[in-house]
């Protein structure tokens, strides 16, 4: 498909910009030269993600409930709506406001576009996928999820916000993309936040056992925030509705993951395992060939290297 919009955006609407992907795309955009508005209710986000945006040219902050209906100063001709706590233990502290995220919010940031004419672009995960009976996952999969589990909260919320974007294309014409993000991490992830990277580097760092559930031999398949920003962006230029997966396809073991931490931070930590979580994948990894051939996208930080930069983020956060 050909590219149907300018890549060169105006004025942006980011929910959930205050957020760990949400800030690097705010940045990202920025960087570009549109203007942004970030709208966040700081539930899962933090101000000290926005210290290098506030004050600059262009970007706006709106502290807003996305789960209320909103509106911005000037319109917008993007809207990408990433609020939703994302984080196994963010979610399960606020399942009901993790599903209104999905649901109300997805409405409400959806109505925005919709008045303005304005791209529409769902943030959409892997967890869509559930506990995958194909490996890799590509998007014409339909997934595997428990509904009533406790994860449901999350996948189910994200699983609503697809159908309402491709409702609200097909029944009003709104142009719209849903994006599936696999895990990506990278600076700014909270290091209580649950997620494998975070914990294992502040464990790491803290001369503390990292804590690996199970066996260890489950996968997921990491991408650097950095490659995650440029296919949305990539995705958002291009006029296709997806979804369309975004992620690093090289998978590894967390066991390893935890080892190859231990190593990278100079580390005597050893590795302890714990329980698993209920309905926790046993393999996570994209098939990515769609956004390879549309947008010629493709992760470019390797694993050492986006290890690296993450775990000087978290050293320099320890010595600020
Ligand atoms: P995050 O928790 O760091 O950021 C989410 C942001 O949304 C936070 O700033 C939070 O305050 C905000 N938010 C939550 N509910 C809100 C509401 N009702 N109104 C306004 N703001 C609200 O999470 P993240 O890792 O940056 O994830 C961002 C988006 O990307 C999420 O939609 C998530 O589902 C999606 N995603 C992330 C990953 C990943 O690996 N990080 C993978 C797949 C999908």
């Amino acid at each position: 498909m050909a590219m149907s919009r300018a890549p060169h955006w105006e004025h942006a609407v980011v929910t959930g910009g205050s957020g760990f992907v949400g800030s690097h795309l705010c940045a990202a955009l920025l960087a570009d030269g549109t203007e942004v508005t970030c709208v966040d209710d700081f539930s899962t986000g933090r101000r000290a993600n926005l210290t290098a945006l506030l004050g600059r040219p262009g970007f706006r902050l709106l502290e807003a409930d996305v789960r209320v209906p909103f509106t911005v100063d000037r319109p917008p001709d993007l809207v990408l709506h990433f609020a939703s706590p994302a984080s196994p233990a963010d979610y399960l502290r606020l399942p009901v406001h993790t599903l209104e995220t999905g649901s109300l919010g997805t409405r409400n940031a959806l109505a925005l576009a919709h008045a303005h004419g304005a791209r529409f672009v769902l943030a959409s995960t892997s967890e869509v996928y559930g506990d995958p009976e194909e490996h890799p996952q590509n998007e014409r999969y339909w997934g595997h999820v428990n509904p009533v589990g406790p994860r449901s909260v999350y996948d189910e919320a994200k699983r609503f916000g697809e159908a309402l974007t491709s409702a609200a294309a097909r029944a009003r014409g709104t142009d719209t993309l849903i994006v599936r993000l696999f895990n990506t991490y990278g600076p700014r992830m909270r290091g209580y936040d649950g997620r494998a990277v975070p914990t294992f580097i502040r464990q790491a760092l803290a001369g503390e056992p990292l804590t690996v559930t199970g066996d260890g031999l489950q996968t997921r398949s990491l991408c650097y925030v950095d490659d995650t920003v440029r296919g949305v962006l990539a995705a958002a230029a291009h006029g296709m509705p997806g979804p369309v997966n975004i992620g690093n396809p090289t998978e590894i073991t967390m066991l390893d993951l935890a080892r190859w931490i231990v190593e990278l931070t100079g580390s005597r930590s050893d590795v302890r395992f714990v329980e698993r979580p209920i309905d926790d994948p046993a393999v996570r990894c994209p098939d990515i060939t769609l956004a390879r051939d549309k947008l010629q996208w493709q992760p470019r930080v390797q694993a050492e290297e986006g290890l690296r930069r993450t775990i000087d983020w978290f050293r320099s956060q320890e010595a600020a």
